[in-house]
């Protein structure tokens, strides 16, 4: 298994309910799953603890074979290869549309990079706001740019939360099949949570239920 979530409980500092109690989840490399709940179940925290922005209280987090987080270590965010799309998308605000998709591939050489962030414009359709900064978006249209600026540099593993909730319908059938393509074309194993049903049909292999505590 490319990820393997075992007995992970877990409670918010300050808190004394548990959010998640001996979760277990599997999933292969290369697998799209949708992740499905009612609000307040715990699903942005499931991400939150596989991207490593949160501990679990117990249990253990494997990612391509590497132990990431149990009882004896821990791997932070940085160190993991993941590529997240937050649900309030965290945009760097004094940043260029241009510069927040290439922040995470400052390391290759700059025509690759360019390249490789106008592809990305494309998809999702918006050349021309290159120049913009977050706040000159729209709330969907900052939704897109961290969709891009997200699978950008490659990730192993891509965590979005609600990554189309604020996209038109036909834009977001557009980008759901072609981050499809992307995502199978490169084995990118990618996780996401949705409430949407056609978001589920078009894009995931499966669907884990996470049920509240
Ligand atoms: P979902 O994404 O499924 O709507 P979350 O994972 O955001 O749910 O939240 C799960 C539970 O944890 C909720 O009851 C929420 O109120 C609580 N929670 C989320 N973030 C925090 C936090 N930083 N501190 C304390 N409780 C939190
Ligand atoms: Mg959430």
């Amino acid at each position: 298994m490319f990820l393997d979530l075992k007995n992970v409980s877990f409670k918010y500092k300050g808190t004394d309910k548990y959010v998640l109690k001996d979760l277990n989840i599997s999933v292969e490399k290369g697998e799209i799953v949708s992740i499905v709940g009612l609000s307040g179940s715990g699903k942005s925290t499931v991400l939150r603890l596989i991207a490593g922005l949160e501990v679990p209280a117990s249990g253990s987090i494997t990612i391509n074979n590497r132990v990431v987080a149990d009882k004896n270590s821990f791997v932070p965010p940085e160190k993991r290869k993941i590529g997240m799309v937050f649900q309030d998308y965290a945009l760097f605000p004094h940043f260029t549309v241009h510069s927040n998709i290439a922040f995470g591939i400052s390391n290759i050489p700059k025509k690759d990079r360019d390249e490789r962030v106008n592809r990305l414009l494309s998809l999702i359709n918006m050349n021309e706001y290159k120049d913009r900064y977050p706040y000159q978006l729209s709330g969907g249209q900052q939704q897109r740019v961290a969709v891009a600026r997200a699978l950008a540099p490659n990730p192993y593993l891509l965590l979005m939360d609600e990554p189309f909730s604020n996209i038109d319908f036909e834009l977001k059938q557009k980008m759901r099949m072609e981050i499809r393509c992307i995502l199978n074309a490169e084995a990118v194993t990618c996780i996401f949570v949705t409430h949407d049903k056609s978001d589920i049909e078009d894009m995931s292999d499966r669907t884990i239920t996470i049920t509240a505590e």
